[in-house]
């Protein structure tokens, strides 16, 4: 549950820069190692958002590739289609570098006529 937490922060973060504007489209950025669902969040912000300004304000998720950094040659790499392995070294001594987090990357709001 993971995502309710999250959910709540994106939320907070949403509410303070609409700033009383009604909120229409959320861009959210999710690393592809984070283990966040898209549909969960989705579940959770429609609860959540409920009674606010971003009430009904469409999530739209992009995901980021992960990074991971490998413990024997001392490089990052990124992860392409879950292969951990390291592509310079082949070592699987890695650990994550990025693409674990969850971000608000911009919102938009609907500007009084
Ligand atoms: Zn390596």
């Amino acid at each position: 549950m993971h995502e309710l937490s999250i959910t709540e922060s994106i939320l907070g973060i949403v509410l303070n820069h609409a700033a009383g504007a009604r909120v229409t489209d959320v861009h959210l950025v999710i690393g592809e190692l984070s283990a966040y669902v898209d549909d969960s969040i989705q579940l959770f912000w429609d609860e959540l958002s409920r009674g606010t300004v971003a009430e009904s304000a469409t999530l739209h998720f992009k995901r980021e590739p992960g990074t991971l950094f490998c413990l024997d040659c001392q490089k990052p790499f990124s992860v392409r289609q879950q292969d951990f392995l390291c592509p310079l070294c082949g070592s699987a001594h890695a650990m994550p570098h990025g693409g674990r987090e969850c971000y608000v990357e911009s919102i938009e709001v609907s500007t009084p006529e």
